[in-house]
């Protein structure tokens, strides 16, 4: 045999591996990972995990599905997500390397086009953040030429990528969006940004056909509703429309002490105006009320949110996220009790949050073993304000950390043992205690709350 023909038949046999078996809609997609950090890869399908697999002892996995619900797809591997597009009869391979996520994906086989696209996509929109930014400052005008000359490049490529291969309209469809959408967050937020940039006092006056593009926006498309630029793009477009339809209908009547209430008012009305698309609808929904409910307003104003999102947001699919937050919010009023929270001390006793210091303000921090920098500039923080209040006790409580390793960070820190708790239950902290600030803080008297959102930073 000659050695070329070698070289077909072994390429023949490679190839053949990851046929589709005659079925028109199988699909394949394998895949091989170098430096896992998990041993399985799970494939979604928005929220809905479609299947998941084990790595083989060489790091390779394989999906083989007899059909797909085409579209953008994502696949997990602990504890990153990429976008995966698949069509029916796709035989798609990848190769990534965990130590450089996003730079080291390759697509290849049927179906890499749209894929390897979309990467490049992605990969270009991170490198122009930079040059974006930079140009929040110029006059409207030119800006939006700026910023329409970047999106003319995608599409001229992507137009390109269309002529050469064999890309299906739906696939056309998913990138030409994902090119425009991320140009248009961008336009959504200049008037903001321009504004603080500028120093002026007042929203720039901009040209009629500088929102242009708004007459092309749909609010409905199923196919979008986790492509994270268009989801993005809806959060940016909503604010931009929250706020200048209450300067037209409201005025200066707003009171002080409910303005931000009545802007997440408006945020809510819009949505239920402007989607219909239910998981849309309920992202979004979600997005406005966990980002209203951390900005800590009165417990007045919070009940009055929540009352309103409920008659808006029917059988929202975040809805018990949502009230327990606001429970928890409520709960940690001040001068309520301290909830009632078990911690574990470093000599393994069970210990109740109430239970940890009567006499003195205690205040509590969090920390976790597996962000290394915040633990170092946290407990420089401690010591300094340990000088400075002699009368505090500082609680550090620790999350999402090994015991044994937890226990090894306190000795070769010489943190003090005694002042040292640790939980098992990451998410019945975030929830119980309202973890969402990794700089957050609970200062506490007599088991009573004095104020459970203080910063570290910013409020000693
Ligand atoms: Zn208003």
């Amino acid at each position: 045999m000659n050695k070329q023909l070698l070289y077909i038949l072994v390429g023949l046999i490679a190839v053949s591996c990851l046929d589709n078996k005659g079925n028109e809609k199988h699909v394949i997609f394998a895949g091989e990972i170098v430096n896992p950090t998990s041993d399985q890869i799970v494939l979604f399908k928005g929220e809905n995990p479609v299947d998941s697999v084990k790595l083989d002892s060489d790091n390779r996995f394989i999906f083989r599905l007899d059909s797909v619900s085409e579209g953008l797809h994502h696949f997990y591997h602990n504890p990153e997500l990429q976008y995966v597009y698949i069509e029916n009869g796709d035989s798609l391979q990848v190769r990534l390397n965990t130590a450089d996520f996003d730079e080291s994906l390759v697509f290849s086989g049927k179906g890499e086009e749209i894929n390897n696209f979309l990467l490049e996509m992605f990969l270009a929109r991170e490198e122009e953040e930079f040059l974006v930014n930079s140009i929040y400052e110029l006059e409207p005008g030119i800006f939006h030429q700026k910023i329409d000359s970047l999106r003319n490049i995608k599409l001229s490529l992507l137009e390109q990528t269309k002529a050469e291969f064999e890309i299906s309209p739906k696939a056309y469809d998913l990138a030409k969006a994902l090119i425009s959408y991320s140009s248009n967050i961008s336009m959504e937020a200049y008037p903001f940004y321009h504004r603080r940039r500028s120093g002026e006092s007042k929203m720039h006056q901009l040209p009629d056909s500088f929102y242009e593009y708004r007459k092309d926006i749909n609010y409905n498309d199923k196919d979008l509703t986790y492509l994270r630029p268009y989801y993005n793009f809806m959060k940016f477009h909503l604010g931009n429309l929250a706020y200048t339809m209450c300067k037209a209908d409201c005025g200066d009547k707003i009171e002080r002490a409910s303005r931000q209430l009545h802007f997440n008012e408006h945020k809510l009305k819009l949505i239920d105006s402007l989607i219909t698309q239910k998981e849309l609808r309920d992202n979004l929904f979600r997005n406005v009320a966990i980002d209203y409910l951390l900005k800590h307003d009165t417990e007045q104003n919070n009940q009055r949110f929540i009352e309103d999102f409920k008659k808006l947001s029917h059988n929202n699919t975040h809805s018990t996220e949502i009230f327990t937050l606001y429970e928890g919010i409520i709960n940690m009023q001040p001068s309520k009790s301290l909830p009632d929270f078990t911690l574990y001390s470093y000599g393994g006793e069970e210990v109740k949050l109430i239970d940890i210091d009567h006499k003195s303000p205690v205040v509590f921090y969090f920390w976790s073993g597996t962000e290394p920098g915040h633990f170092r500039n946290i407990s420089k923080r401690i010591t300094e304000l340990k000088l400075e209040h002699p009368d505090y006790r500082f609680v550090g409580i620790n999350l999402r950390t090994d015991k044994a390793k937890w226990k090894g960070m306190i000795d070769s820190n010489n943190l003090d043992r005694s002042d040292q708790f640790w939980t098992s239950n990451y998410e019945q902290a975030v929830q119980t205690l309202i973890v969402y600030n990794p700089n957050k803080t609970i200062v506490a008297k007599n088991g009573v709350i004095v104020d459970a959102f203080a910063n570290i930073y910013r409020s000693f």
